[in-house]
Parts: C-alpha cells; structure tokens; sequence
C-alpha cells in the first residue's frame, strides 16, 4: 500500500489540491509554476475575474447590493482590470500588440461576468460560503488543502438544494464534459463538503462562463478514492525528490515551454513539435496502450 512508504515520523504535509493536479499534469511544470516569479496576462486575467466574483459573491452575501447587478459586475471589472493596468509587472510590455491584448482580455471579461450574472442569477439564491479555505485528512501525516468557490443554497422542486460551484473561467476550448467529470478540484471540494458538514445532500456543478453553461456533475466513491491515492502519490514524490519527466503532447499547451530545459525550446527556441514527434507519443493500438519513445527503437 502506498500509505506504508509515507514516514509518520516526519511532519504532517499539507498539500494543495491545485498542487497535486499541476505535479500529475508534469512535476516539472509544477516546479516551474512555483519558481516562476512572473505574473502573464493570462494569469493576471484570471486572478482578476476571480476577484470580481468573489466581490460581487460577497456584497450578494452581506445584502450591499445597491445597484443592478450587472452594472455592480461591470463596476468592479473596470476597478480590477484598469487598475491592474498600472501595474508595474506588466507595464514593461506597453508595445502595440500588449494593448491590442490587453483590450481583449477587457472585452473578454465583460463577456465573462455577462455570462456569470445570467448564469448565476437566474433563481433566487442564500450565499453560504465564498472563497473559503477547507482542510481534510487523506492518510497518516498528509492533509489536503483548497478552496470552495461559492456553496449556496436555492430552492429546488425537491425542496432546498446545497450547491458547490466552480466557475471556469478561462477559455479551454479542449476541456471535454469527460474531463470535468475527472477534474480533481471539483471532487477535492465535495470530498472536504462531504468530510465537513456530514450527511447533507449537495450539487456539484461547474459554471463555464465561455460556454454560458451550468454543468451539473456526478462524483462516486471510486472518485473519492482516486482523489486520495492521487494526493498520496504526489506527497511521496514530493517527500522523496522523484519527478519523472515525459515530453507528450500535452507540452504543445504548456504555458512553461519556452522556459522548460527538458524542451528544445527551453534551450534554443528550436521546433518544439518536431522534438516531440520524435520523441515519440502515447501510442495506441486495439486494446492495448504502450506509452514510450517509439522513435528510440527503429
Ligand atoms: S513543456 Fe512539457 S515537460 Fe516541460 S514543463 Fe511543460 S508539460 Fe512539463
């Protein structure tokens, strides 16, 4: 069992669930996520939504909503991303192209909370929680940390329903409902709900601000169960310096692979999709996966 490799001799670890889904994406990604002291556009778009939302969840909460809610959204759009603007991590880039990129993500926001107020407030709502921090015990002296989003309740023709909700806010064109449904964050965030409050029944649901959904979804003990060895095998790793390293195809999307030394690309800029066709791909064949450097053998 994996639990027997971890030390309870040594202090309790706490891990971050968005930890252990960046060190399962690539462990050098992890490491490159967390040395890397630059903040880009596409993090600094995020992190901005985020705050309007959490802004807006929190004035909905505490009955300060003075104006309708789709001019107090665009409000504090304009606070957070103009503001953002005099920031001097990203001043540096004030070339043509910066501004036409800037104004996109501008134009990309008011779309966002656009679809996050029709989404959102579509039915009367009792905000119970938003952005808050939750802790659960996975094993020996390992913990697993994250946030709840937004928990609320709204009534339902069933009578009152608990919903947890995650909202997708950044455009992955290439996330299918297949990968919602094995997405760790959501099944890390009902794992803690289900280990907090006991025996209340919830939802679990995303909402895709790109696609101008709300996706509801499902997550099982087996689920639970991936989670927790998930979480445990990261923490071995972790405690014991192992990262294994694999250039795949998931390194097209990699924010990080300019930077990653494992690439050509880290090193020359050189084709980057030429080392990975060489470099082999996961190969499928019938019923049988075979992952490996096919190219290395012929
Ligand atoms: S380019 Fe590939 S190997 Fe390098 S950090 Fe990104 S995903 Fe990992």
């Amino acid at each position: 069992m994996q639990e027997d490799y971890l030390n309870i001799d040594k202090p309790i670890i706490k891990i971050d669930i968005q930890d252990v889904i960046d060190f399962c994406y690539c462990p050098y990604y992890y490491k490159l996520k967390n040395m890397d002291m630059q903040i880009n556009i596409q993090k600094l778009y995020d992190l901005a939504i985020h705050k309007v939302i959490y802004r807006y969840l929190r004035m909905l909460m505490d009955d300060k909503l003075n104006s309708s809610s789709i001019e107090t959204l665009k409000y504090l759009w304009g606070q957070e991303w103009i503001k953002e603007k005099t920031n001097s991590k990203i001043i540096v880039h004030t070339s043509a192209q910066w501004r036409g990129t800037y104004d996109t993500y501008r134009q990309m926001g008011i779309k966002a909370i656009e679809s996050f107020n029709s989404l959102i407030n579509n039915v009367e709502q009792t905000p119970i929680i938003v952005n808050k921090e939750w802790e659960v015990h996975i094993a020996s002296n390992v913990y697993l940390t994250g946030k709840w989003e937004y928990i609320r309740e709204i009534d339902s023709d069933n009578g009152p329903l608990i919903q947890i909700m995650h909202f997708v806010t950044q455009t992955n064109r290439s996330a299918t409902n297949a990968m919602f449904q094995k997405d760790l964050l959501a099944t890390a965030s009902l794992y803690a709900f289900n280990n907090t409050f006991n025996d209340i029944a919830v939802q679990l649901a995303y909402v895709d601000m790109y696609s101008k959904k709300f996706k509801p979804t499902l997550r099982t003990e087996r689920d639970f169960e991936l989670l927790k060895r998930s979480t445990i095998s990261t923490a071995l790793c972790l405690m014991n310096g192992i990262e294994c390293i694999s250039l795949d195809r998931k390194c097209y999307f990699c924010e990080y692979r300019d930077k990653c030394v494992s690439t050509i690309g880290g090193k020359n800029n050189g084709d980057f999709m030429e080392l990975i066709r060489k470099k082999g791909e996961t190969q499928h064949v019938g019923n049988e996966y075979k992952f490996g450097r096919q190219d290395d053998n012929q």
